[in-house]
């Protein structure tokens, strides 16, 4: 635990030393839960946003893409259900004055639990070596058997409470587990009340009756309420997907760790509209593309895993997130869903607009059913982050820190270097980035001793160092050094676009 919260304090401290996040306005102290990305954090933020939409509205010849307002018209989110239910529970410790979500709270408290089930099994492992059988154990051992039963029991009692708001039935739950604020260690509560987490503002002047609205705090109704414009003029017909990247704002009450809950964010999203009746095939569809997109970067199998939701929302008939071993845990990285036909038939009755595809192959008309791919940009740079994130030790005795993002990801494709800043070999080296810098972002260096523009490179994750010496002069070769492995090869000037491309590009390892 300790050790992985100093690998996240030393993702943070990185991020900023690096230039890839700042907090915002921080020669004001910063604002709570919002960061500005720095030079090389938007490159990285556009390369994951391009890798997305590659897969997405590129790969598929029936997904188009849109880019709609943040602002819309206020009854978007009465119909959406966002006005009257997009809230959290929250509740404050009378003592600390901090303030949860109840929920939150809950959900430790079984993460805890939790934790306990998995020591047993670690202890059980040890003690009866190669004979072990995982589920013989959890299904015969009293104390696991009682844990997990403990899990269900709160669990249930949780959703049960918040499917149906019942306030006072949360409240009591956390009072009869004994959940204390984990700043003051008291159990001295108020009441849990709703809390709604969209941003509002007023648009146009007050004297001529501004009307109020929201920043949009999911891009998805942008993709619903353009449904029929899109299926009029884009040639589509069920199944067809509609995809966004944009900003989106909720104003959350437990804003912390870092970019992975923020209030201004980025999401990528997905609406594919399908027959009514064929949703759930495209639900594991999409559930299996989705976990390709993910795997095609490298990034071993093992930091991700699905968790399927029991409880669903009142509009969806599956729903799973694709969570990520962050170094807080695993939280949830995206979002697959099947919402039914709830928010086109919300938006037919709220607007009075039929929203439906007439099916000639069938002779009728009906409402699309959605499944949703819905991931946060910020999040899945933080999984970059956390995955790319290493401190080495080399043999020579030296120390580094590299960061191993998949190279069609990486800030800066390749740093130009050439061995000494005299002899011809800066021109030289020139003219080798004027011919890179047109296909690549590219670094040229030639300030300081070769490993440390090797180190600063290594830590802003350049997959490939050129090396350009006295006698790439005579044979015009260079030497190419490989980030990971750091291992050096001659290669021919003439080729280094060739291999750059070849190693950097999208369509390497990524089956998408
Ligand atoms: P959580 O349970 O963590 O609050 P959510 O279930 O509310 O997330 P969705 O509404 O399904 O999230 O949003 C889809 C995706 O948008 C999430 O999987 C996540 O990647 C991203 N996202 C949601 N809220 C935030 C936020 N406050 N900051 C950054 N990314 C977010």
């Amino acid at each position: 635990m300790i050790q992985n919260e100093e690998l996240f304090k030393a993702i943070i401290s990185h991020s900023k030393e690096y230039g890839f996040i700042f907090p915002s306005s921080e020669i004001y102290d910063g604002l709570s839960a919002v960061y500005d990305y720095g030079q090389y954090g938007v490159e990285l933020k556009n390369n994951i946003k391009n890798y997305w939409w590659k897969a997405m509205v590129q790969m598929h010849e029936n997904i188009v893409g849109i880019d709609s307002a943040i602002f819309m018209h206020p009854t978007v989110w009465k119909a959406s259900g966002h006005v009257d239910a997009f809230s959290d529970p929250l509740i404050d410790n009378k003592d600390s004055k901090k303030r949860y979500r109840a929920d939150v709270l809950l959900e430790d408290h079984i993460a805890k639990i939790e934790e306990k089930v998995n020591k047993e099994v670690e202890k059980a492992a040890k003690r009866f070596g190669e004979s072990f059988n995982e589920e013989m154990f959890c299904q015969t051992n009293e104390r696991v058997v009682n844990y997990r039963k403990q899990i269900v029991d709160i669990s249930e009692k949780m959703n049960n409470a918040l499917n149906i708001n019942d306030f006072e039935a949360l409240r009591q739950l956390i009072v009869d587990l004994e959940i204390v604020c984990p700043v003051s260690g008291s159990r001295n509560w108020t009441d849990v009340r709703q809390f709604n987490l969209m941003f509002a503002t007023q648009m146009g002047a007050a004297a001529d009756g501004a009307s109020t609205i929201y920043l949009r705090p999911e891009t998805a109704q942008g993709i619903f309420v353009n449904y029929l414009n899109v299926q009029k003029t884009g040639r589509v017909k069920p199944p067809f997907g509609i995809a966004q990247i944009g900003k989106a704002f909720r104003n959350e009450i437990v804003a912390r760790q870092f970019i992975f809950r923020m209030r201004e964010f980025e999401q990528m999203e997905m609406q594919y509209f399908v027959r009514p009746g064929e949703e759930l095939d495209w639900y594991e569809y999409w559930k299996e593309q989705r976990m390709k997109w993910h795997l095609a970067m490298g990034i071993p199998q093992e930091k991700f895993r699905f968790h399927v939701h029991e409880k669903l929302a009142h509009y969806a008939n599956a729903a799973c997130d694709i969570e990520f071993a962050f170094p807080f845990g695993f939280k949830e990285l995206e979002g697959i869903h099947s919402r039914t036909d709830f928010d086109l038939s919300a938006h037919q009755q709220y607007s009075g607009k039929k929203l439906q595809y007439f099916d000639q192959e069938r002779n009728e008309s009906y409402v699309p059913y959605v499944v949703e791919t819905s991931i946060g940009v910020d999040r899945m740079f933080l999984a970059v982050l956390s995955h790319a994130y290493c401190e080495e030790k080399l043999d020579d005795g030296t120390e580094r820190v590299v960061l191993r993002i998949p190279p069609m990801l990486a800030p800066v494709k390749a740093a130009v270097l050439p061995l000494v800043k005299k002899d011809g070999l800066p021109e030289k080296a020139r003219e080798i980035m004027d011919i890179l810098k047109q296909d690549y972002l590219c670094q040229y260096d030639e300030k300081d001793a070769i490993g440390r523009r090797y180190r600063r490179q290594d830590a802003i994750g350049t997959p490939y160092c050129i090396t350009i010496d006295h006698q790439s002069l005579t044979d015009n070769c260079v030497t190419i050094r490989e980030r990971d492995s750091m291992q050096q090869e001659r290669i021919a000037v003439e080729n280094i676009l060739k291999i750059i491309r070849e190693k950097v590009s999208a369509a390497n390892g990524a089956n998408l």
